[in-house]
């Protein structure tokens, strides 16, 4: 039996890519990778093993959740080095817990190694500090996407002190406006959209939640980040226009059941 390390591969940028996950794709004997993987990073794989794709990306599924876990099972009782490869973290929006849970049940060895989460590498990207203590305490990672149950947003943990990190944002900005909207956070909210963060087609865009919606799309994937962090000047953005157009919006909200 093989030992299956999943994998992450960072946000795109090579060189952001830990030591270990370097020195596990110059020796993997079969890599299974998702379409987020940067082309520079397949490179560093080692020339003679095995590399499949099996991302899922633009709604184009090209193999199920449980046919990439029987893929992972199988290739760990033919190799010793076999490398689960995820685009920034594996375990941030990644679906391994699914794998993990099926290789823990089919008794395969198994070791994750972290990547550089696409927050983080959208955050250096755009000189955001997201936890800037002018105006920050916490940071949300969340998205709006309903793959499964419990993904739907919790907007009970938010408040003016909070950066939000929007993953799988999608490309109708006019809805994301309008949920961020409904959790309760004022239009002038700073918001920065980060595509292709770390990568040689990075772009990035700053704008406000009510400009959202004029703004140019940015091509996939792509990430964004809101919260008075995202300011230009966090300094001269206060919070009490966070708390005074809340309030307002408290007077039309449902009550929570
Ligand atoms: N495991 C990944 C996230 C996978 S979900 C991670 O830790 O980063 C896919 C979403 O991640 C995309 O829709 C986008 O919101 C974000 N993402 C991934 N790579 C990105 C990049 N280079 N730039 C901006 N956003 C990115």
């Amino acid at each position: 039996m093989g030992k299956v390390y999943l994998v992450g591969a960072g946000p795109g940028d090579p060189e952001l890519l830990t030591v270990k996950a370097a020195r596990l794709l110059a020796r993997a004997e079969i890599v299974f990778h998702d379409s987020l993987v940067s082309a520079e990073v397949l490179r560093l794989i080692v020339r003679d093993a095995e590399v499949i794709d099996v991302g899922k990306r633009c709604g184009r599924k090209l193999l199920t959740q449980e046919e990439i876990n029987s893929l992972l099972v199988a290739a760990a009782t033919k190799h010793e080095v076999v490398i689960r490869l995820k685009g920034g973290d594996p375990l941030i929006f990644g679906r391994a817990g699914e794998e993990i849970e099926a290789l823990r049940d089919a008794g395969v060895d198994l070791e994750i190694v972290p990547g550089i989460t696409a927050a983080l590498g959208a955050a250096a990207a755009a000189g955001i500090s997201l936890t800037d203590r002018r105006a920050a305490s916490q940071v949300v990672i969340c998205t709006f996407s309903r793959g499964t149950e419990g993904a739907a947003m919790d907007w009970g943990a938010i408040t003016s002190t909070t950066t939000l990190a929007l993953y799988m944002p999608g490309p109708d900005y006019a809805e994301v406006a309008h949920r961020l909207r409904d959790g309760g956070l004022p239009g002038d909210l700073p918001c920065a959209i980060v595509s292709n963060a770390t990568g040689p087609r990075q772009q990035i865009r700053r704008t406000t939640i009510a400009e959202l919606v004029h703004q140019e799309k940015l091509p996939a994937p792509a990430l964004m980040i809101v919260g008075r962090v995202a300011a230009q000047r966090v300094q001269e953005i206060s919070k009490a226009f966070w708390r005074s157009d809340a309030k307002a919006y408290e007077a039309h909200r449902p009550a929570v059941s």
